[in-house]
Formats: structure tokens, C-alpha cells, sequence
């Protein structure tokens, strides 16, 4: 008997159309999630399994809880004959060092030709557990154990109590996004559910030294390596946005810094995007939340790309994005308090409803086309890896 990992593909196995394209993306994405430990990986079009060494299930388990496009995952034990009192002597011998009183059994029968049919092998395999373990009930709708039998073509697979997968898209079939990550709580966030849905991120911070700090950069490059968890890896651009905020703060009414900046930020994000070959823009922006963030600042601001901008938080409260921060384990972090640059120079009253045909005049005071060519022209590169160190390196654009 064989101890495996089986893994269902979920919300994916619907996408007929595409579904190699899929699975050969969660493959790879398996593959790179599981560089550094010894697996082998096999995989068919209901089902992958992965064979790890015994000493490797535990880390491969805990690896795969964070691969975007697996629904659920088992460890499983591979039966080579079908043979009825076979499977249920496996099985007995399996659940005699199980805790439990409650249980139920499922069989799944994707081998239409074996002879006994699905309910009927449940009600068999059930039997023989209440004969030979004392004191076990069945319970259908809230059991301690389950016990799944599948019986598949080439083999009969026995598993119990499944984990749960993080469900969404593999990362990467959805093609590429760019993502305006600060130090903040809401943009890690933003960009996690982006990854869901199969969006491979490349990142994007501005920072304004001497204003913001080693730290504050140190901190977005942390947030970056916590998402790349999800992303495989991540290439996070770094732009000096100094001498633009500079300028921006000489030059304009100080009621419409943030429009303007934000306006500038968006034109540079557009440009790194395309140059990446990035098809979206995604950022944390939520519908009220700051001046730059009523409708009529994302209007004003969103005039100036034509990249689709995704907001993915934008009907989310603050609570709500603090419960995910939590759980992707970037909110102590985001936390930290070093200062970003949207908030080194935030005027007292930022309008709140902005006239773009003033944001125009005024921005149009500056040399913006040439401070955007000149802050993208000297751009740094990150690439960062979950577990290895940064490697920096000058970018080619
Ligand atoms: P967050 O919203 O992530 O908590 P924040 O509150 O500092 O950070 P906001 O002022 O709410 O940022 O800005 C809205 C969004 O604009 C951010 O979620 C992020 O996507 C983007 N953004 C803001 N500042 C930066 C920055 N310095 N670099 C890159 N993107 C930024
Ligand atoms: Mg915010």
C-alpha cells in the first residue's frame, strides 16, 4: 500500500474550455512550490497526486495550503487490487488508530465497471468498521471521521478527513498584473485576492527619500516576499517619486497634492505595466475611504490611464480587509509605522471633490512628462523570492 497526497482542482475543473491550460499551470505551480522538497508529481484530468518521501508529507501538506487552484487535498492511501475484503481489511486497519466515535463512509466510482455500485460499497465498508470496532455509530451529517473510497481506474484510493485548499485560479492563467503596493494594510490585501483569481503579480512601490525611509522600503519589500507565498515570485519595481512630489508641492495648491500625485502615479504605474506586458493595474483603494478615494477622485485620477484599474477591496469596510490582512499574515507588518509617501505630505483639507479641469491646469504647471520619463528611466528591480534572499538588479526598460 502506497502513502500519497491527492489533490481535487475544484472551481477550475468547470473551465472545460481551458482545463489543460489550467492543470498545466497548477502543475508548474505545484512544481515551483515544491522545488526544494522531494516529490514526484503525477496528475490525470479529475485528480493530481504527488508521492513525497514519508519524511516530506508534512511540509508538502503545509506547501500546498497556499497554492491558489487546489479546492481540497487528502493523504491517501493507494490500494493496486480491487478486491472487496481487501479495501475493507485496508481500512479497518487504518481507522483502529483513528479517534473517533461518529463516522460516515463515501465512495466515489469513477471505474463504472466495478461491480458494486457506490451506496451499497459505503453501507458495506460502514458494516465492517461497526462490526470489528466497539462503540463507532454512523453519523451522516456531522461525523468525527470520514472515510472516502474512490475507486478509480487504475487504482482504489482510501483517505479521511480532507484539507481544505485555498480554492481560486492557478496563479498565472489569468496573465499578468501590476500591483501599486504601499506600506499599508489594504494594497497586500488587494493584491492577494488578485492572485486568486489566477493574476500574476508583479509589484510596484514610490518611495520618497529622504522623506520615507530604508524601513518604510524594507517594509513594502517584506509585504512583497509574504505575497510572492502566493505568486511563485515577485518583481518589485522601485520609483523615486522625490523630486515629482517636490515639484508637485512648489507648484500646486496644496488642497490638490494628493490628486495630483496620485494622477502622476497612476500615469507611471500605466507605463511600468505595459513595458511588463502587465494587463491590469490592481490596487487598495475602497470606495470613501480617504478624499482620494470618493467617486469623484477616482474619476479624476483614473482619467489619466486607460489600463484597466481593478480595485478589488473597493466595497470592502476596513474590518473586513484587516480579517484577511490577518490571515495572509501581512497586517503586523503593515502596521510597522514608518511613514509612506502619501502620508510625509498630506495637506490638511485634500479636496474632496476635485475638478479635473483644475488637477489639468495645475499639474500642467510642471515638467510632468519629463519627471515621469526621468523617475521611470532610473527605476530599481526587485525580485523577490519566498525563501530567498533579494537580488537586486538594474532594470532594462
Ligand atoms: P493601504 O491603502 O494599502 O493601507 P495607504 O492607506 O497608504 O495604503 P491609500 O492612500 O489608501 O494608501 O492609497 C490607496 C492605494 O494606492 C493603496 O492601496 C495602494 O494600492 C496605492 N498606493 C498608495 N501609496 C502607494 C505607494 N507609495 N506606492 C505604491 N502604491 C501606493
Ligand atoms: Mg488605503
Amino acid at each position: 500500500m502506497e502513502k500519497l497526497i491527492l489533490i481535487k482542482y475544484g472551481e477550475l475543473s468547470t473551465k472545460k474550455a481551458n482545463i489543460n491550460l489550467f492543470l498545466k499551470q497548477l502543475k508548474d505551480n505545484i512544481n515551483f512550490a515544491l522545488k526544494d522538497i522531494d516529490a514526484n508529481i503525477k496528475f490525470d484530468k479529475g485528480r493530481m497526486f504527488i508521492e513525497p518521501g514519508e519524511d516530506n508529507f508534512d511540509k508538502v501538506t503545509e506547501v500546498l495550503g497556499h497554492v491558489f487552484g487546489i479546492h481540497e487535498y487528502d493523504v491517501a492511501y493507494k490500494l493496486t487490487t480491487k478486491d472487496f475484503d481487501e479495501i475493507g481489511n485496508t481500512v479497518l486497519k487504518l481507522v483502529k488508530s483513528m479517534e473517533f466515535t461518529t463516522f460516515k463512509v463515501e465512495t466515489k466510482r469513477s471505474d463504472k465497471k466495478y461491480p458494486i455500485e457506490s451506496m451499497e460499497f459505503s453501507r458495506k465498508i460502514g458494516a465492517i468498521i461497526l462490526k470489528n470496532l466497539e462503540g463507532k455509530k454512523v453519523d451522516v451529517h456531522n461525523p468525527d471521521l470520514h472515510v472516502h473510497v474512490e475507486i478509480r481506474l487504475d487504482a482504489v484510493y482510501i483517505y479521511f478527513n480532507s484539507l481544505m485548499g485555498i480554492g481560486g485560479y492557478p496563479v498565472g492563467v489569468a496573465g499578468k498584473g501590476l500591483l501599486m503596493l504601499s506600506g499599508g494594510i489594504d494594497s497586500p490585501v488587494a493584491g492577494y485576492m488578485a492572485i486568486k483569481r489566477g493574476v500574476k503579480l508583479e509589484c510596484l512601490y514610490f518611495e520618497s527619500p529622504p522623506h520615507t525611509s530604508i524601513e518604510a522600503k524594507n517594509k513594502v519589500i517584506d509585504l512583497a516576499r509574504k505575497l510572492s507565498l502566493y505568486n511563485n515570485d515577485i518583481k518589485l519595481h522601485v520609483i523615486n517619486f522625490t523630486h515629482i512630489q517636490q515639484e508637485i508641492l512648489k507648484n500646486c495648491p496644496h488642497e490638490y497634492l494628493v490628486t495630483i500625485m496620485r494622477r502622476m502615479m497612476y500615469r507611471i504605474s500605466e507605463r511600468i505595466a505595459r513595458s511588463g506586458n502587465c494587463k491590469i493595474l490592481v490596487n487598495g483603494e475602497s470606495i470613501g475611504q480617504v478624499a482620494s478615494q470618493t467617486l469623484t477622485s477616482m474619476n479624476v485620477i483614473n482619467e489619466t490611464v486607460k489600463i484597466p484599474v481593478i480595485r478589488p477591496l473597493a466595497c470592502f469596510d476596513k474590518n473586513e480587509i484587516i480579517a484577511i490582512a490577518k490571515k495572509i499574515d501581512t497586517y503586523e507588518t503593515s502596521i510597522l509605522p514608518f511613514e509612506d509617501c502619501c502620508t510625509v505630505f498630506v495637506p490638511e483639507h485634500p479636496v474632496i471633490n476635485p475638478d479635473v479641469d483644475l488637477a489639468r491646469e495645475y499639474e500642467n504647471r510642471l515638467e510632468w512628462e519629463d519627471m515621469i520619463y526621468e523617475a521611470i528611466h532610473n527605476h530599481e528591480v526587485i525580485k523577490i523570492s519566498y525563501n530567498d534572499k533579494n537580488e537586486e538588479f538594474e532594470d532594462l526598460l
